[in-house]
């Protein structure tokens, strides 16, 4: 039984070279309030996030999922994460997951108005139940997400590669999708190219080819496609980033929605037209995905 667990932790410098960061940490109560109503997360979505996928108390891809917060920070000049620091938070936190899936989130926020800090913490929560759908797969939507390819470099501001906490976006892209009868979207850009899903990665099948859109600071580099693309290596199967037109995705021998929790979801429709589906591959690349990975 997972238990729900949370830890604010007192940001140190990069600097710092102790061993143990345990005095740093203190547990809260995780269903208690615990922020200041002063909080920028809270008040503009300022701040940075990583959700790591536990399996039987083992937090996966913990370093990759690490430097994904370290280059998020570097994009919104958050102060550098210390990362040993952190590894121990998701331990400390790991540890109180027993068996079965949960969900780690790590939070790096802005912290107070005139705060001299950030604020940080961690949280352990039960996975929601996602065996039906890595079986039955979502049909989705495509959604305009209103800039070009070339946006991430042309305006950094916007922050596109960083995984900020404003995902109010990415929560609307799901509502519009339920609207028009589908389970999730992939998101175009204005040039009409395929990007990302609000909570995933897109990957898509060619014959034995496997390709998914360049991260090249428009989405964010996934870490369940990095895994799946080692898979797919070892298994002697060629993969690549590339540009991708939208008219690519419903000619694709099959497309894959992958992320840290909900893992390898098939796309069984793209706007309504049906698109085949490998049940015996989505199946293996889940069982990859639950077996521990570092
Ligand atoms: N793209 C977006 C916008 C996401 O929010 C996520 C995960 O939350 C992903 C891609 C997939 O990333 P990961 O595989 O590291 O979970």
């Amino acid at each position: 039984m997972i238990r729900r667990f949370a830890l604010m932790i007192d940001p140190v410098s990069t600097d710092d070279t102790r061993d143990d960061y345990r005095d740093t940490f203190t547990q809260v109560d995780a269903a208690a309030p615990a922020l200041s109503v002063g909080e920028l997360s809270t008040q503009r979505g300022d701040g940075v996030f990583e959700s790591i996928g536990v399996v039987d108390g083992h937090a996966q891809e913990v370093v990759p999922h690490l430097e994904r917060l370290a280059h998020s920070a570097r994009l919104c000049d958050l102060p550098a994460p210390h990362l040993p620091q952190w590894r121990q938070a998701i331990e400390t936190a790991a540890a109180q997951c027993g068996d079965g899936e949960a969900v780690i989130k790590l939070i790096l926020s802005r912290g107070v108005e005139h705060g001299p800090t950030p604020t940080a913490w961690v949280t352990a929560a039960p996975a929601s139940d996602f065996g039906a759908v890595r079986a039955a797969g979502v049909k989705v939507v495509t959604l305009d997400r209103g800039y070009d390819l070339g946006a991430a470099e042309r305006a950094p501001w916007l922050l596109l590669g960083a995984k900020t906490l404003s995902y109010a976006v990415n929560m609307a892209a799901l509502r519009e999708a339920h609207r028009r009868g589908a389970d999730d979207a992939v998101f175009l850009s204005s040039d009409g190219f395929v990007l990302e899903a609000p909570t995933a990665s897109l990957i898509l099948r060619f014959g034995d080819r496997f390709v998914t859109p360049a991260p090249n600071g428009g989405i964010l580099h996934g870490t369940t496609q990095l895994s799946v693309y080692e898979h797919l290596q070892s298994r002697g199967f060629e993969v690549g980033y590339d540009r991708i037109p939208a008219s690519d995705l419903p000619r694709a021998d099959a497309a894959w929605l992958v992320s840290s929790v909900r893992l390898a979801v098939a796309i069984t429709a793209v706007d309504d037209q049906p698109l085949p589906v490998d049940p015996a591959l989505t199946a293996e690349w889940n069982q990859y995905l639950l077996s521990p990975r570092d």
